[in-house]
């Protein structure tokens, strides 16, 4: 083998969450990683039906180029077909750029540092060196990992500009292809495919077409191809997260820190020993990515956010400018042939509750148990709705409950029982609940509008609960959302922490 540059250093990845997990003694689902600048759901598009039929044909080949993704690559960037060349994340386009315009003894520039570094592992690994003044290539990261930053564009050529953050910054350097600038896109960051390995290089036709004479003949494997078929299909809307961004930034303010201005998904946060906050951040389950002088910071969500604000305020030891979350808290995602259901849920919490899955009036009658549960609350994904909000609704129900299990732990020192009585207008529900652990249920909800039934017991089954309901009424929303504001009320009060064992008379449950 031909030997690398002495100071070669191959890529490192970040540790792995079950080692976080063990180091912090808790379970890996409980880790949150702001480490990985990608979003932490998939996009609703990210369902088996999209790859279904990639999934019917994988013993072949993919034959013909992918010339419908390239096509809808060309229109989602403004360019021609010509202009596309397809790579298994922009790191291989990185690898693969830097080996076709450079070679043993050339120069490649790096302008600007800290920045991302596989473009200094691609030079090497081209047995070239990074340097200065006669370079046969440039690199540029627009916007800059990990600094957020939006530098003018390098005057230099041939110029790769890596654009992986772009949908967060809008700025874009297409529109000098013909000016020898290659342009570095990935499905990674905003369309939320990290694991599918889908990028792509935007350059002149004459430049993109020596880069795919010089790929692998199928860089892109036919499921993550129609990932990405189906996820350009429906971009994603970057408004909230660039909202978050605002709002996590002004929270690390009111810690006292202060994080430069970011054109991406990420804020780079100067501090004074980024290894040591890391660790100790770590130490909490929360992982964040480390500099010497500094940590990077994925942004998420709200909910997440507030658990990054949280931890760093302990660490920091500061007073927190956010609500603490509660101590019995669990995450978790079910996932099925039809539905991708994340559930975040605190016990202890303050009634925050948000419930997007697409199913409608239950993802809103799920939302009033909660809300009024005095649960934190947040379910997000995505199933198969156009065969109905059946599948999707039970198993939000089913996540939900299994979520509300694992929370409720050993069960110990809780109240137990709860009941409620809630009007709403024409409609009354009278609500028991057991949490002693043997599942029961016995609803009766006339009128119901659907799958109100059906969702709770779904619900009581995972969860483990005894629960009796019955309610009535003339207008079937009313009584379900009476039904669904009992059963929150009656479990607020038999999740209730009162003593170290639970309650039962012949020290069995
Ligand atoms: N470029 C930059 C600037 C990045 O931050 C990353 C990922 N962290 C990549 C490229 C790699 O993206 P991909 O997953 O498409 O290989």
């Amino acid at each position: 083998m031909r030997a690398l540059a002495p100071g070669f250093t191959p890529y490192r990845w970040a540790r792995p969450t079950h080692e976080v997990a063990a180091q912090a003694g808790i379970d890996p689902s409980q880790v949150v990683r702001f480490d990985q600048n990608t979003p932490s759901l998939p996009l609703p598009s990210s369902r088996p039906g999209a790859v279904a039929g990639a999934l019917a044909r994988v013993s072949g080949y993919p034959t013909g180029g992918y010339r419908t993704l390239r096509r809808r690559i060309a229109d989602y960037a403004g360019v021609d077909p010509d202009n596309v060349v397809l790579g298994a994340g922009a790191d291989d386009l990185i690898l693969l750029c830097a080996r076709a315009f450079a070679g043993s003894g050339d120069v490649v520039a790096l302008p600007q540092e800290p920045t991302y570094p596989l473009f200094r592992i691609a030079t090497q690994l081209a047995l070239a060196e990074v340097g200065e003044g006669d370079q046969v290539m440039t690199f540029a990261c627009r916007p800059n990992n990990p600094t957020g930053e939006l530098r003018p564009l390098p005057v230099t050529r041939p110029l790769v500009v890596d654009e992986a953050y772009f949908e967060y910054s809008g700025e874009t350097a297409v529109d000098l292809l013909g000016d020898d600038v290659v342009v570095l896109r990935t499905f990674s960051k905003a369309f939320a495919l990290a694991g599918a390995r889908v990028g792509f290089a935007l350059a002149s036709a004459e430049i993109a077409a020596e880069l795919n004479r010089r790929q692998a003949p199928a860089p892109v494997s036919t499921l993550s191809a129609e990932l990405a078929l189906a996820a350009l299909a429906s971009p994603p809307d970057v408004g909230p997260l660039l909202e978050e961004r605002a709002r996590l930034a002004s929270a690390l303010h009111a810690l006292g820190l202060s994080p430069w201005p970011s054109h991406a998904n990420f804020l780079y946060v100067p501090v004074e020993d980024g290894p040591g906050l890391a660790d100790t951040l770590a130490r909490q389950g929360v992982v964040v990515r480390a500099y010497p002088d500094a940590v990077r910071a994925t942004v998420l969500d709200p909910e997440d956010d507030d658990l990054l604000v949280e931890a760093l305020a302990r660490a920091l030891d500061r007073p927190g400018p956010v609500a603490a979350p509660g101590r019995r808290q669990v995450r978790r995602v079910r996932a099925t042939a039809e539905t991708g259901i994340a559930v975040r849920l605190g016990l202890d919490g303050a009634s925050r509750v948000r419930v997007a899955t697409g199913a409608g009036v239950y993802d809103h009658l799920l939302e009033q148990l909660a809300f009024h549960g005095g649960l934190d609350l947040v379910v997000e994904g995505a199933g198969d709705l156009e065969t109905g909000e059946h599948h999707t609704a039970e198993d939000t129900a089913l996540a939900l409950g299994e979520a509300l299990d694992a929370a409720l732990g050993d069960r110990g020192g809780i109240a137990r029982y709860g009941d409620a009585v809630v009007p709403m207008d024409d409609a009354i529900a009278r609500v028991a609940v057991d949490l002693g652990g043997r599942p029961y249920v016995k609803l009766r909800l006339e009128p119901d509008p659907g799958l109100a039934s059906h969702v709770l017991g779904s619900l009581a089954q995972a969860g483990r609960l005894a629960l009796h309901v019955d309610a009535s009424g003339r207008d079937p929303h009313h009584t379900a959302e009476a039904a669904y504001k009992a059963v929150g009320r009656a479990l607020r009060a038999a999740i209730r922490l009162e003593s170290q064992a639970v309650p039962s008379t012949k020290g069995l449950v």
